[in-house]
């Protein structure tokens, strides 16, 4: 299975470019952007305006605004490089109605705030030197919007991603991602059709997919993405009666900017009208009637979108008007340019928008970037998960501001390794200003302390995206005012900072402090950055110490319960064995007394015919004769005789006693003796025999066992009670 550094999902131009600029910056890396279609660009990059925006309309510091305006500047650098054609057509925003005009007069603000270059509001007369064939009251000019093929563009950055090393995959569709076994490459990315990539890190840019690869990855489902298709009309002839020189837009209601139908030139010469805005009821469906119904259940289901449609029904009841009636369309851009006729308009193709939706029915206007923070494979992966209009003007910043979110994410994991927390990272990185590596590096190991420790507390995320304003904006944040804690005298950037640090430490009183925070120096910069390095080493190694002497315990343990066990079979085995012979020695007892007690029953059949026949030679009564006197049982003789047994016995105190027995009163004799040397405890019995040498090893053996006593013998059963 292949393995990357960085699988980018998603090519169209924002996913494109973020591939080119990961692999433009760090050239090791290995970078493939993988793509569901034959063909990069097909859906909204290659289905759009094709303007490029100036940034007049979005709210002053966000994203968007932020973005486009360093996007127009990149976009056209770019094409000059790469000897794209463009064209700078201008714009015009015109209000056609008295009630616009404040509206407007906001919006020229709006610009101005957002640094929007070279705006200037027209009178009627200005409008006409400009697009004689238009009509309004005033309008806003911004002389450096422009148009551009999006699609040509993303494929010329996919053949330079290309060239710089990347590789492209079509005809992948990513469907999931999963923590895979090896550490070293912890996502396995899969297809629909099941072929496999692992990697380290994943970036999804999948535009009216966007809900759908987030969730796949575990993420939340909402902003969903709503897809909302736009039917553009033609001009027949871009003819003198019907010039358009550049860019026409209406005033937009600030409730749905991108509602509202504009003249758009084209780069092969002809003019776009509209388009309108209507719910799709397949996210990549152009056709008036495409139909997909999985996304119609997302659409029931989606709580968010039926919020929206209550909200506002007129207006899609307006749009959905103008996708079937030509008429009305017409009738919307005649209120800009007057001349223009039904007759002068054909159909023209379509788009889909990729609309983020929050769970409330809001409309989520601002960029969306998501840092996966949970689960297996938190720190690896990230989505851009809202990017409509703009996006595509917005596209190179954009991507640097992903290359940026994916340093801090790899970072970020880094310092996970090194023990700090999720929520210390996280704050570390809501409060950090970078636009590069060595930025990234510089404000981490500049408040390494503060990361450490926890006391750096998450703030609104001030990431500083535009790579022309990051670096100025370090060194204001150094050179502002700060607060001074009255208890401890830190020093502390701004109030919010003061606020975090009076929750964590209770310290309640700050004072204004002229003392700024002083920045870094280069050299102290430099220190910082080889101590965090060293640090990484060190806690790598000590992470690997660890591991190793881990590993050794358990071997040790692994050996020391091996040894334990196979002590303890030993035993049992041994307790076994005892058991098995005590079994059989019971046995070999066991016949021996039945035997013992067939050889009595003989002697006393024998002793009975005796005795019959004694009476029969008395003259045949049995009866009378008197009964012979009991004979005392006379064991019999056993194979092997012994004229005398010398018996000892060793009493519990360990001292012996010993007596001289003859055959004959063996029996008798030997019980009575062993009764009255037993005072109290039990006592061994050792035999011993004339014949042989005192013998030690024979005090386990029973009498019946050296032949002295008959088997069965009460003698026998006391002895083998003793031994047991
Ligand atoms: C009608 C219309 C007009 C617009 N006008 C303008 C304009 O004038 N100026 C402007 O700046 N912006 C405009 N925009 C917005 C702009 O086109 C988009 O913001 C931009 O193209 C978004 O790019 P993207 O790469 O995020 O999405 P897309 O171009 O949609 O690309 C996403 C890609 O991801 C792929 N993908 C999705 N899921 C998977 C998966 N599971 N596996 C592999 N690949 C996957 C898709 O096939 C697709 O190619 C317009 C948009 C529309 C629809």
């Amino acid at each position: 299975m292949q393995k990357v550094d960085c699988l980018i999902v998603g090519g169209g131009i924002v996913g494109v470019a973020v591939a080119r600029n990961l692999q433009s910056t760090f050239s090791n890396l290995k970078c493939l952007l993988v793509e569901k279609e034959d063909i990069l660009a097909k859906h909204q990059t290659g289905h759009n305006s094709g303007v490029i925006h100036a940034g007049v309309y979005y709210k002053p510091d966000s994203l968007k605004a932020k973005l486009c305006i360093e996007g127009l500047k990149r976009i056209y650098e770019y094409c000059d490089a790469n000897h794209l054609p463009y064209r700078k057509c201008g714009k015009i925003i015109v209000a056609v109605e008295r009630d616009q005009l404040a509206r407007l007069d906001d919006l020229y603000q709006r610009a101005k705030q957002n640094g929007v270059q070279d705006v200037r509001m027209l009178d009627s007369n200005q409008i006409r030197e400009i697009e004689p064939n238009c009509r309004g009251i005033r309008a806003i000019h911004s002389p450096h919007t422009g148009i551009v093929d999006y699609g040509l563009l993303c494929r010329h950055f996919g053949k330079s991603f290309e060239q710089l090393g990347g590789r492209i995959a079509l005809n992948f569709e990513a469907k999931k991602f999963l923590p895979s076994d090896d550490p070293s490459y912890p996502i396995r990315i899969t297809s629909k059709t099941n072929s496999s990539y692992l990697s380290r890190y994943v970036i999804t840019c999948g535009g009216l997919q966007a809900d759908q690869l987030a969730m796949a990855c575990g993420g939340s489902k909402n902003p969903t993405i709503v897809p909302f298709r736009g039917d553009y009309l033609k001009l027949k002839e871009n003819t003198e009666k019907l010039k358009i020189n550049g860019n026409i837009y209406p005033v937009p209601d600030p409730k749905f900017p991108f509602l509202g139908v504009h003249f758009t030139p084209r780069m092969d010469g002809s003019v776009w009208l509209g388009p309108n805005a209507v719910l799709s009821m397949k996210r990549e469906g152009y056709g008036l009637l495409d139909f997909s119904p999985r996304d119609m259940v997302d659409h029931v289901l989606n709580g968010g979108l039926r919020k929206l449609a209550w909200k506002h029904l007129g207006y899609g009841f307006n749009e959905m008007r103008r996708a079937y009636s030509l008429r009305a369309t017409v009738h919307e851009l005649q209120k800009f340019v007057p001349a223009l006729r039904v007759s002068d308009v054909e159909r023209g193709p379509s788009g889909v928008r990729a609309q983020a939706l929050s769970s409330d029915g809001n409309l989520v206007e601002d960029f969306v970037f998501e840092k996966v923070n949970t689960g297996d494979l938190k720190n690896r992966i990230l989505h851009v998960r809202n990017a409509p209009s703009p996006a595509a003007t917005s596209s190179l910043p954009i991507a640097d501001m992903i290359r940026l979110l994916s340093i801090i994410m790899s970072l970020a994991q880094q310092l996970v390794e090194m023990g700090f927390q999720q929520s210390q990272i996280d704050s570390a990185i809501n409060t950090g200003k970078a636009a590069n590596l060595e930025q990234a590096i510089d404000w981490i190991t500049s408040h390494e302390g503060e990361v450490a420790s926890g006391s750096v507390e998450s703030a609104q995320p001030t990431l500083n995206l535009s790579s022309s304003t990051a670096a100025t904006t370090t060194e204001a944040a150094s050179e502002a005012n700060s607060l001074k804690c009255d208890e401890c005298g830190k020093l502390l950037k701004d109030a919010d900072m003061a606020t975090a640090h009076a929750l964590r430490t209770n310290h309640s009183s700050f004072s204004e402090c002229t003392e700024a925070i002083k920045p870094l120096t280069a050299e102290e910069k430099e220190e910082m950055k080889k101590k965090l390095q060293e640090r990484i080493v060190a806690r790598r190694q000590e992470q690997k110490i660890a591991e190793e002497q881990k590993a050794i315990e358990m071997e040790k343990k692994r050996i020391v319960d091996g040894k334990a066990l196979s002590d303890l079979k030993q035993k049992r085995e041994e307790e076994e064995m005892k058991k098995i012979a005590e079994a059989n020695r019971r046995e070999k007892i066991e016949t021996q007394l039945a035997k013992q007690r067939a050889i009595e029953q003989i002697e006393a059949d024998k002793r009975a015919r005796r005795e019959k026949a004694a009476a029969e030679k008395n003259g045949g009564v049995v009866g009378d004769v008197p009964a012979p006197k009991p004979q005392p049982i006379v064991p019999p003789q056993p194979a092997r005789q012994y004229d005398e047994c010398n018996l000892q016995v060793r009493l519990s105190d360990g001292s012996t006693v010993r007596q001289l027995f003859k055959a004959a009163d063996r029996f008798e004799k030997v019980m009575e003796w062993i009764r009255g040397t037993q005072q109290s405890g039990p006592f061994i019995l050792v035999q011993n025999f004339p014949k042989k040498d005192f013998n030690e090893n024979d005090n386990h053996k029973t009498l019946t066992e050296l032949g002295l006593v008959p088997s069965g013998s009460l003698m026998v059963k006391a002895l083998a009670h003793f031994q047991t």
